[in-house]
């Protein structure tokens, strides 16, 4: 075993890792990486499927990014923002709500709701009761910028915020309450944890948390209400169904303003849940909660750690014609998951991707009605009492500001156009496995789920170990990525070639096959 994987067995713990099982094998221990391409300390290459746990954007050893930060090296790495301002975090802070407020950069919200899907009925509920109310059309614009370290403290921060505006604008007793979705994953701390249903991470912790209430999220291919026959294509294309999933967030709301406490906040991966499992939402589902949620006066909370920057892809259907649009005009292409669909959140969180996957750092973008609510008399202590030592970190936000340059370059819309196209295409091949039940894909991520027999969507037992079997011999066959439970991930960096995605997807085939023979 090579010295350095001998020190890694001898002392490192690694994350959601069961250690019994990581001391049995030698570890692939990475030491360089170019592209969309890891080469481990034995000089084999593998391709970065996952974009190292969703961070890495643009390929590793990013000229343009390399160089930013080795000039931000030359003037200092940090400085503490308790009392202190900086250049580059100052500098991205304004380019962070630029993006983040689309029409307000001048370009058009995209048509991904308006789509009808075919066959389907009305809605079972009305929302004609309600307000009138569009989310599109919510003056909240995001005005701040709240710099921290994580995914996990970029949540903490919103949900403080959340807490702390609710309490002090609606007065009363009443414990400010928070509506997530069933297999929320929002981070590992321990308010992250409370707003999170995922049972197996998150039960031990039990003692330890607040309560929030969950509803269900749209999981087309295993919903009870969903009447059709397994068939060959993603369960939210051929789906029958009357929307019961957005009749229950309406019933959930409805019974929790009953109680006179309405939810203070609705926290909500946009487009795709990713750790419950690739959990894509069927066009039309976030557009009609985010509505209901803002009827029922529940500040939206979007969670875009792994959906922001360019992840859902370019524009909803992509061919030829829609790659030369934006190729065309690279400004249209959106960069969070709630310009895509017109939804302007009250607090939008970011980090994974925020510095192309260079630097920990994250960011928690909120409104101006927000930020007001902490303005005061110095000794009226309304200040918000959260901070982190490395907050604002000068070179992580050099990082990011080359980061986001390159996201806005034609050859990088361009590059995530054929990625998101040559997926699509490539994915299909899937299908003649009967060992694949559901082929997920959002934009540049895919979720592949994996089930006993396509015909009965019957499970695989998580102790058989099925997406962690077929993630060992896709390692064998040079491409790396790590499964959720029976779901095998794909978000390969934006710079993957077509070449390397057919790799990627033989491998898969082929690894598939081998499992299961
Ligand atoms: C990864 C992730 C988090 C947590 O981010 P960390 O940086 O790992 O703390 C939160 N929300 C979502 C949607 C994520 O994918």
């Amino acid at each position: 075993m090579h010295k350095l994987a001998q020190l890694d067995h001898r002392f490192v713990w690694h994350p959601f890792t069961q250690m019994r099982d990581w001391l049995q094998s030698e570890p692939i221990v990475i030491v360089e990486g170019e592209g969309a391409v890891l080469r481990d300390v034995n000089g084999k290459e593998y391709l970065d499927a996952n974009s190292s746990i969703w961070t890495n954007l643009h390929g590793h050893n990013h000229p343009r990014i390399n160089a930013a930060i080795t000039r931000q090296l030359r003037k200092i790495a940090h400085s503490s923002a308790l009392g202190f301002a900086n250049e580059p975090a100052s500098l991205l802070a304004e380019r962070l709500v630029r993006l983040s407020n689309p029409r307000a950069d001048g370009s058009k919200v995209g048509s991904w709701e308006s789509g009808r899907v075919k066959g389907m009925s009305t809605p079972a509920f009305s929302l004609s009761h309600l307000p009138t109310f569009n989310a599109a059309s919510s003056k909240a614009e995001l005005t701040k910028v709240f710099y921290s370290d994580d995914g996990s403290t970029a949540l903490e921060v919103a949900l403080k915020l959340a807490h702390e505006f609710t309490r002090r604008t609606r007065g009363g007793k009443a414990r400010p309450k928070f509506l997530s979705l069933e297999g929320a994953y929002h981070g590992d701390t321990v308010g992250a944890v409370s707003l999170g249903h995922i049972d197996l991470f998150h039960k031990a912790y039990g003692g330890l948390l607040f309560k929030s209430d969950k509803v269900m999220s749209p999981y087309c291919y295993r919903c009870p209400f969903n009447r059709a026959r397994p068939d060959r294509e993603d369960a939210r294309k051929y789906r029958k169904c009357q929307w019961e999933c957005v009749g229950l967030v309406e019933k959930t709301f409805r019974r929790q303003r009953r109680k006179g406490n309405p939810y203070a906040a609705f926290v909500f991966e946009p487009l795709m849940q990713g750790a419950a499992g690739m959990i894509a939402q069927p066009s039309g589902w976030l557009g009609q909660v985010t509505s209901l949620a803002r009827a029922y006066d529940a500040l939206l909370v979007a969670d875009e750690v792994m959906t922001g920057f360019g992840r859902t892809g370019v524009t909803c259907h992509v061919d030829d014609a829609a790659v030369a649009r934006v190729t065309r005009q690279p400004e249209t292409a959106k960069l969070f998951a709630c310009s895509r669909v017109g939804v302007q959140p009250d607090l939008l969180c970011a980090a994974k991707g925020l510095t192309g996957g260079y630097l920990p750092m994250a960011a928690t973008l909120t409104t101006q009605e927000i930020f007001d609510a902490f303005l005061g008399r110095y000794d009226e202590f309304k200040t918000f009492f959260h901070g982190h030592s490395y907050t604002a970190n000068q070179l992580g936000a050099a990082a990011a500001l080359a980061s986001l340059e390159i996201l806005r370059r034609r050859e990088s819309v361009r590059a995530r156009a054929v990625l998101q196209q040559t997926l699509a295409g490539e994915l299909k091949q899937l299908w003649s496995l009967p060992q694949v039940g559901d082929v997920r894909q959002v934009g540049v991520m895919a979720g592949i789920e994996l089930v006993r027999d396509w015909r009965t969507r019957e499970a695989f037992a998580l102790r058989e170990r099925a997406g962690i079997r077929v993630c060992e011999a896709l390692a064998r066959r040079g491409v790396l990525t790590r499964p959720i439970g029976n779901v095998i991930v794909l978000m390969p960096p934006f710079c993957t070639t077509p070449v390397q995605v057919r790799k990627m997807i033989s491998a898969l085939v082929d690894s598939v096959k081998e499992t299961f023979r």
